[in-house]
This record gives structure tokens, C-alpha cells and sequence, in this order.
């Protein structure tokens, strides 16, 4: 270990020797491991690695197999008193996996079987199974789970149901939540917990609900089971240019009050529409809408009539949206700026309808007023027949401390969000950025939700400090 660099927590000599007696090389606690997982993808902890420094480090990393050994990983550290961090694809980007306390960095990303049950249409995936390649399981069978994050390629199944995610093809599938039927979690003191992946049930406070958005704080989740569909038949892409943000999101207001679900849906404001679709000479200094609408051709043809008849605008073809499709994965962005001490970073949130434009025009605002602030501008990409998550960028160039300025940037957005009714996540989750406005946003739910963490994990030991628990 380099000189001035400490992990937060020993672990006794008898502890280690059972966890190397247990998973043999799967455990380490070389520097170059601990390093690895010190950080996420937190605009933060990025910039230590830039830097080079590495405020907080694991004690030790450990690679299990099977939900067998995550018991014993967790029974060892729950009677040593060491700290525990479920690791996913560590694609979090508010800092949920930092081991601020030290302790044992557990990775689920070696338990990876599935079993795909086609006449009930469930999905069985152990907790480190690779986003991408779940999806590319069930399309080679003709099912899809409609869960396309755009860290498709780097998240686990684990980190979705841990973090609440949601994906780009949420209006029609909806988040994880809605998919999730079951799961298997291994508790703070080491025992497991089956909750049945029944159709519905209705016995009893739903269990599932204390993982759901936990970010590891009440255990480790090693399985889950989740409602497949058929692939879709038919996708059909459509898109239009609005004068306006507001007369855009107001014709996706009237297609979902009908009951059509675009699967797909995005809503770019002029700054963004210039930015991503500046090759669309009809939509300069206007808005971009850009659409899919999938499913069985003949409920498909149907929603497409819908959003046809309620769409106030231009209509542009699939151009735009065969761009979308081509870049979607695409974040060159933060890893060009950060170097060149350009500070970027993007926030989401979501409102009700009725205080959507109001929420919208007053965070652009606030972000634009930090001093240093270059650009802030954003884009509408989940929507619900209720309201709209907006999904913030701001990129600036500070004159002093750029960790300074991005956290007046957070604060100004996150204060201006509850002023306006908006809740200050749609689906990051709060991690270590969001904690200390979630007592805020919860209220007296906050205490609740205190006296579930200490009633569940009577030492405080898993994932401690995140989202301020
Ligand atoms: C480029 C990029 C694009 C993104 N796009 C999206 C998007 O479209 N939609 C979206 O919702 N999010 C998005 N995210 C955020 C992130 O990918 C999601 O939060 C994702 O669900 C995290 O999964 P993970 O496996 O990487 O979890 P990790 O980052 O490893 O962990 C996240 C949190 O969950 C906990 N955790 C992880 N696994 C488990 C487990 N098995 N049991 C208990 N707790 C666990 C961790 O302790 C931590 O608190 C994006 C991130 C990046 C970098």
C-alpha cells in the first residue's frame, strides 16, 4: 500500500484467514483491487482517479459464486463488524459503491446463470448477470425485457432493482419495478430471503419494496425474477420538430391520456435538439421529438394512429430517430471534457404535469445563474399519462475549485426541484451525491425509512453512509 493511503477498516487476522479459506483467489486485498474499486462512474470519484488520489479505499475485494458464499462473506463480516458493499457494474454515478468506511467490496458479477421459463414468461438471472447480455439471451429465444438502460453494456440486474433504473423503452415497458415478479436477497446478519415471483399476491406489505431502490443497504440481492415480453413484431419509427418544448410535450401529454404507449419517446429543447440533431437543417432552433412504437403490428398500427392524430408538429420520417438509435450509446462527452477541466455532469428529475414547464424553465435557470456554467439545457425521456422525467446536462468552466462549483450546480438544482414539486430523482437514486437533500424530499418518511436501516441492519454495515442511512 503507498505511502498516505488507508482503508477505513482492518480486517482481524481470522476474518481474512475464513474469506481466503473460502473463496481462494476470489478475494484480494492487493492495491491494485482496492484501487479498482474505489470509485464509480460519480463525477467525483472520477476526478480522484484523475488526480490520482483515492480518498477512500476498500479493505478488500471479493468475487462470489453463488448466493452460498455471499451468505458467508456477509456471516463473517456481520460478526467481525466490517463494513459490506454490494458491487454491481459499478456503472452508479452518484457515488453508491465508494467504500467511504473501508470493508468488503462484494462483486456479484461472477454469479451470472439464467433460466428463461417460456410458458410463464419469467426470466431467472442471478444478481451479476450483464445487462447486455440478459437482453441478448432472450432476443435469441424472441422475448425482450424492455429494459434498455444506456449502461446497457457496463450494469448488472443486481445494480437495476438496487438502484431503481429505468431504461430508454420505459413508457411502454416501464422501470424495473414493473418488472420485477421475485427475488433472493442475503440479509445483514448472512441469512437468506426468497420473496416468490407469484403473478400478484397479496399478502401482506410487498417485500419486494425494501430492495427495490435500497442501493445495498439493506442486503445483498442475488437473484431476481422479472416478466419477459414477445420481441416486438413491428417497430415503427417516427419523428417531429415543434416550435416550441412546451407544445412539444403537451402532444405527448394527449397520446398517453388516450392510452397509447410509445415505447420510446424523447423530447429534446432547442439547445439539445442543436446539439444531437444539428445535421436536421428543419429542426434548427426548434424542438426534436423522436419516437419508436413497437409491440404485435396490429396494436402497434393502432398507437401509431394515436400519436398521428395528437401530434402538433412536423413530421420528419425516421431519419432522426435511426440517428438516436446509432448514438444512443454514446457518452464521449464526460470522458473529453473532465481532462480538459471542463466540469459535466447531468441530473434527473421528475414532475407532474401540471408544474412541468414551470420546474423545467426554473432549473435551466438556476444551473445557467452558477457562475462558470457554459451550458444547461435538457430533454424530456420518460413519460407517464401523469408527468415527465426531465433529464438535465450542465457543463461549465470554473474560475476556482471545479468540485466547488459542481456542487452549487447539484444544490441549485436539487433546492429548485423541491420548490417546484418535482421529485429530485426519476432514476439515478441517491447514492452519495443526493444524500443529504433526501430528508427533504422524504420528510418524516426519512425517519421511517432510518428506523427500517437500523431494525434491518442492526450494525450498520452495509453500504454504510449511503443515501445518508
Ligand atoms: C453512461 C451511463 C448511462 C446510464 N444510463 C442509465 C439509464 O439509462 N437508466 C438508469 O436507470 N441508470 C442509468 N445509469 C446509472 C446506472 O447505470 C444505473 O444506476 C445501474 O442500475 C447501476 O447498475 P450497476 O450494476 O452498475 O450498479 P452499481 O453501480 O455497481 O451499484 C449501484 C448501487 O446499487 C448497489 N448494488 C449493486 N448491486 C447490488 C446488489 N446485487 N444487491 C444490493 N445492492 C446492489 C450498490 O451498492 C450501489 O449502491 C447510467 C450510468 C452511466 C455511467
Amino acid at each position: 500500500m503507498g505511502a498516505g493511503v488507508e482503508t477505513g477498516c482492518a480486517i482481524p487476522p481470522g476474518a481474512l484467514d475464513r474469506l481466503r479459506g473460502l473463496l481462494g483467489e476470489r478475494f484480494s486485498t492487493a492495491d491494485a483491487d482496492l484501487f479498482s474499486y474505489s470509485h464509480d462512474y460519480w463525477p467525483i470519484s472520477l476526478q480522484w482517479v484523475l488526480k490520482g488520489s483515492f480518498p477512500w479505499l476498500p479493505s478488500a475485494v471479493a468475487w462470489p459464486e453463488n448466493t452460498l458464499e455471499v451468505q458467508e462473506i456477509v456471516k463473517t463480516a456481520y460478526e467481525n463488524s466490517i463494513p459490506v458493499y454490494a458491487f454491481g457494474g459499478g456503472s452508479g454515478v452518484l457515488g453508491g459503491t465508494v467504500p467511504e468506511k473501508g470493508g468488503i467490496v462484494v462483486d456479484l458479477k461472477r454469479m451470472r446463470s439464467i433460466r428463461l421459463n417460456e410458458e410463464d414468461m419469467v426470466v431467472e438471472a442471478e444478481a451479476g448477470v450483464n445487462g447486455y447480455y440478459l437482453e441478448k439471451y432472450l432476443n435469441s429465444k424472441g422475448y425482450t425485457l424492455g429494459h434498455i438502460p444506456q449502461s446497457l453494456y457496463v450494469s448488472t440486474v443486481g445494480g437495476w432493482v438496487a438502484t431503481k433504473a429505468t431504461g430508454q423503452f420505459s413508457t411502454k415497458y416501464g422501470g424495473i419495478e414493473n418488472m420485477l415478479l421475485g427475488l433472493e436477497a442475503v440479509l445483514p446478519w448472512g441469512d437468506s430471503v426468497t420473496v416468490k415471483p407469484h403473478p400478484r399476491t397479496s399478502t401482506g406489505p410487498d417485500l419486494r419494496s425494501l430492495f427495490v431502490g435500497s442501493e445495498g443497504v439493506f442486503g445483498i440481492i442475488t437473484r431476481v425474477w422479472l416478466k419477459t415480453c414477445l420481441a416486438p413484431g413491428e417497430r415503427i419509427l417516427l419523428s417531429y420538430v415543434s416550435e416550441s418544448f412546451q407544445e412539444a410535450l403537451e402532444s405527448v401529454r394527449r397520446i398517453l391520456r388516450r392510452g397509447a404507449r410509445p415505447a420510446v419517446v424523447r423530447v429534446y429543447d432547442e439547445t439539445e435538439t442543436k446539439r444531437h440533431f444539428y445535421m436536421f437543417e428543419e429542426a434548427y432552433g426548434r424542438v426534436m421529438t423522436v419516437m419508436i412504437v413497437e409491440g404485435d403490428s396490429r396494436i402497434a398500427g393502432a398507437e401509431r394512429m394515436i400519436v398521428e392524430e395528437e401530434f402538433r408538429g412536423r413530421m420528419l420520417g425516421e431519419e432522426p430517430v435511426k440517428h438516436w438509435l446509432e448514438t444512443r450509446f454514446t457518452v464521449k462527452e464526460a470522458s473529453e471534457f473532465t481532462p480538459l477541466g471542463v466540469v459535466f455532469d447531468t441530473i434527473e428529475v421528475s414532475v407532474a404535469w401540471s408544474r412541468a414547464m414551470l420546474l423545467y424553465r426554473s432549473l435551466v435557470e438556476a444551473m445557467r445563474s452558477v457562475k462558470g456554467t457554459l451550458f444547461a439545457s435538457a430533454h424530456a425521456s420518460h413519460f407517464y399519462p401523469q408527468g415527465v422525467c426531465f433529464y438535465f446536462t450542465f457543463a461549465g468552466v470554473p474560475k476556482g475549485d471545479p468540485e466547488k462549483y459542481y456542487n452549487e450546480v447539484w444544490s441549485v438544482a436539487m433546492k429548485t426541484t423541491i420548490e417546484n414539486g418535482g421529485s429530485i430523482s426519476h432514476h439515478h437514486g441517491v447514492g452519495r451525491q443526493r444524500r443529504s437533500w433526501l430528508k427533504e424530499e422524504l420528510d418524516a418518511g426519512f425517519q421511517l425509512l432510518k428506523k427500517v436501516k437500523t431494525a434491518v441492519d442492526d450494525k450498520g454495515l452495509m453500504n454504510p453512509g449511503n443515501m445518508g442511512l
